[in-house]
């Protein structure tokens, strides 16, 4: 047995065996690099052994196969050493100084273009052959052995996993994820709270095999690999422990979220996707303090219409059945970034474009995003809020936004109904200016996820910071205070989404400040409505 320790990314713990995650295609990142030529020897040796590799697939095949079989490898072969193939790759590095596996990915989609605007089906149909040389070379590039990875009831280990991936994971059964990069507020670990999963992160995953019997225990951010029987039975134990109070908090549903001295606190979820209003229903969340609209956003190669994010908008919002329901704009950029918009690569992606700032440069997509979220105000309480705000005249523009989609609404005789406005308060800037900011908007959510890595200047996703990133920080705590002053002078309410609303170790503390809610992951529901009604 060995024991390494990570850190905590999801609670919980897992037995059971490794599935070491390849990633797919479509996670390609695009890079930008200095050292071209290490790029173009990173190809072009990638590519050898790519054609090496197919030559012994061809060989094989014609045993196992047949010659005629075999040749879609043979033909495979011709289309990766096609000069126009590797010029292609060769010039983009060069030309857009982007990462090898980028160069590829783009090669293999224009060429895969090329072969699907042909006339006859047999041509067409090579473009897939296209995608596969390139994914092949990809995999070499990333070390990867692109068997396309189908993991099952199995616990995932990889590098780093993006918030897509496991969106595509979720419909397979995952026990639990081991990563070596990224941290507890990362918006993968995020996701995997809210499906319940454990995680650790920060661990070497160089020394995992797949098959390996492995236990994660999420609560202690550590791993045993091939755990032995006492590990096992203190583990197991622990689950039996944790279920059983989890049993006993369901007596808290119907309950008041209320805290000795009787001051009322209001208790929401964040969610971030359609399914998990039904975890907020059944843990008795009082409303949506966030819904991150993103999941409608990612993983997908067209950003969706009016109609379709109106439904999804519509079935949250009647699903909670009067109660209120808050809907962030669109904030990709940072660890969410989006295919199909047309964003330069950033050096520092959570300094860049994301947010608000994407929003106001992309106009239509944010009006097609306020039109639907107005029209889903007709089916009950809904409030619109803004992320990464960092001045007053960037709320003046959004709202002047939010104003120009209820008049085209209005216009066209289309159903819509009124919205609060509030503002995520998730930058220092934000904090600096929350005063006058209370005087434009009609309520306040910290976001204490990204305010802690601005303020502390600490990267979220960077696993070797994560001891700078502190969430409790007398830094943050006093921010926090001078938030809700600034609050209260104009009268608004202020509320926590960040992943800090669900530490039961400040709770105390942050309702003694004047917080009015707490927006937390629906599995932690029940356990902040246990600690505030403790509170004297
Ligand atoms: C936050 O930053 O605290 C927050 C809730 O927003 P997100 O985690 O979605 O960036
Ligand atoms: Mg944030």
């Amino acid at each position: 047995m060995k024991r390494l320790q990570g850190l905590c990314a999801s609670d919980g713990i897992a037995i059971g065996t490794v599935k070491i995650y390849q990633g797919s295609q479509p996670e390609i990142m695009l890079r930008r690099v200095q050292d071209v030529q290490r790029e173009l020897a990173l190809y072009q040796f990638a590519a050898e052994e790519a054609a090496a590799e197919l030559e012994r697939v061809y060989r094989q095949a014609i045993r196992e196969v047949g010659k005629q079989a075999a040749e879609i490898f043979e033909a495979q072969l011709m289309l990766l050493q096609d000069a126009s193939f590797g010029r292609f790759i060769q010039e983009k590095i060069v030309r857009e100084r982007v990462n090898a596996a980028y160069a590829v990915y783009c090669a293999g989609e224009h060429f895969a273009a090329i072969f699907n605007a042909m006339p006859d089906e047999l041509t067409r149909a090579r473009r897939m052959d296209m995608k596969d040389i390139s994914g092949r070379i990809i995999s070499l590039l990333e070390q990867k052995d692109g068997a396309g990875a189908q993991p099952e009831a199995h616990i995932i280990v990889c590098r780093e996993i993006t918030p897509g991936a496991v969106m595509a994971l979720r419909s397979t059964k995952v026990l639990a994820y081991i990563t070596e990069n990224g941290s507890y507020q990362s918006h993968a670990a995020i996701l995997a709270r809210s499906m319940g999963i454990p995680a650790v992160t920060g661990v070497d995953v160089s020394t995992f095999t797949d098959g390996m019997e492995v236990a994660v225990d999420g609560d202690g951010g550590c791993v045993y690999q091939e755990p032995d029987e006492d590990i096992r039975k203190e583990l197991l134990e622990r689950v039996e422990a944790s279920r059983q109070r989890e049993q006993a908090r369901r007596t808290l549903i119907g309950t008041e979220t209320v805290t000795l001295s009787g001051q009322k606190v209001a208790l929401y979820a964040n969610i971030g996707s359609r399914e998990e209003v039904a975890a907020v229903r059944e843990q008795d969340g009082e409303g949506i303090g966030l819904l991150r609209t993103e999941f409608l956003f990612l993983g997908r190669s067209r950003m969706p219409e009016e109609e379709e994010q109106y439904r999804t908008y519509q079935y949250i919002v009647e699903q909670m059945q009067g109660k209120p329901v808050v809907i962030r704009t669109l904030d990709i950029g940072g660890d969410k970034p989006a295919k199909y918009l047309p964003m330069e690569p950033e050096e520092n992606p959570a300094l860049g474009c994301r947010g608000i700032r994407t929003c106001l440069q992309h106009r239509a997509l944010f009006m097609t995003q306020l039109r639907a979220i107005l029209r889903a105000a007709a089916k009950g309480p809904v409030s619109v809020m803004f992320p990464m705000i960092t001045s007053v005249e960037e709320v003046r523009q959004a709202k002047a936004c939010l104003e120009a989609a209820r008049q085209s609404l209005e216009t066209e005789g289309i159903a819509h109904g009124r919205v609060l406005v509030g503002i995520m308060v998730e930058t220092p800037a934000a904090v600096m200016l929350s005063r006058e900011l209370a005087e434009v908007v009609d309520f306040f959510s910290i976001g204490t996820n990204d305010l802690t890595q601005y303020t502390l200047a600490a990267d979220l996703q960077n696993t070797s910071v994560q001891v700078v990133y502190d969430t409790h920080h007398p830094a943050i705590m006093k921010m926090i205070e001078q938030v809700v002053a600034g609050a209260r002078q104009a009268g608004i309410p202020v509320s926590i989404c960040g992943e800090l609303g669900a530490d039961t170790t400040v709770t105390e503390a942050l309702v003694h400040m004047g917080i009015h809610a707490f927006s937390v992951n629906p599995v932690k529901l029940l356990e902040i409505r246990e600690r505030i009604r403790s509170i004297s």
